[in-house]
């Protein structure tokens, strides 16, 4: 059996504030560009590792800002989507990507089938185990979560620039981001705001929705932020202070509900 991660690798996931008392857990799963050791560069450029393909630049210290505010929980990824994206399944092709966007991952075209399975075991499965177990010792304690994913997209994508700038987005279960929108939408407009853009299920973005949300009959929500809008610490901490407004007058109109 091929083994992936290193003793300096350290684990795939990282829970902050675990013991927050408030009702949103967030969870990020593409907080991190870093490459396990034993994966090299994945035959790609510092620019290209540095870039939206290999992480959601700025998503982390919002969902951060979030947690400190909401005192919320904190469970994210610490390892590139280009190793695994935690927000697919295995069998998904995108869960080990070969093409994103406009770049080709040579590290990712020749896995053996061995090493796609210690990529499974090493940094899905035990997210995923984290996750899942986390929220089920939140349903069994009495206090059922809100699950909130946090994100950011790039604000050119194969070359054409997104007006759009904040993203609210869901599968099934559209309950909290129904009430987000609301709120989001009525009276000075902060942000242009909208409904399963630039991403909705049809693109394959809400596993992690499904996985945790939708099945356990959570209200859960992702949130895509424009990458250029949180870029430092002002515009991060502006967004957070935006974000925590509508979390919480969604939370507030789901528990009037
Ligand atoms: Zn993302």
């Amino acid at each position: 059996m091929t083994r992936l991660l290193t003793e300096a690798d350290g684990d795939p996931v990282a829970i902050e504030n675990a013991t927050g008392k408030g009702d949103i857990v967030l969870v990020c799963e593409h907080a991190s560009r870093r490459v396990p050791e034993r994966l090299g560069t994945l035959g790609l450029t510092e620019q290209a590792l540095e870039s939206h393909i290999a992480w959601d630049p700025g998503a982390l210290a919002v969902a951060r800002l979030l947690a400190g505010k909401l005192d919320a929980a904190l469970i994210y990824q610490r390892f590139s989507r280009l190793a695994y994206d935690c927000n697919r399944p295995p069998e998904a092709e995108a869960a080990m990507p070969v093409l994103s966007e406009v770049y080709e991952i040579p590290g990712n075209r020749t896995m053996t089938d061995d090493e796609r399975q210690a990529r499974v075991e090493e940094i899905y499965r035990p997210f995923h185990d984290s996750v899942a177990r986390f929220v089920s010792a939140r349903k069994a304690a009495g206090r059922p979560p809100i699950l909130v994913t946090m994100h950011s997209f790039t604000p050119v994508y194969f070359g054409k620039p997104r007006a759009v700038e904040v993203g609210i987005l869901h599968d099934a279960d559209s309950r909290l981001a129904d009430h987000m929108l609301a709120v989001a939408t009525k009276g000075q407009v902060a942000y242009d705001i909208r409904r399963n853009e630039p991403y909705g299920p049809a693109d394959g973005v809400t596993h992690s929705l499904i996985e945790y949300g939708v099945l356990n009959g959570l209200p859960n929500v992702m949130i895509e932020i424009r990458n250029d809008l949180i870029r430092n610490d002002i515009g991060q901490r502006v967004m957070a202070d935006y974000l925590e407004g509508l979390l919480r007058k969604g939370a507030v109109a789901l528990s009037a509900q």
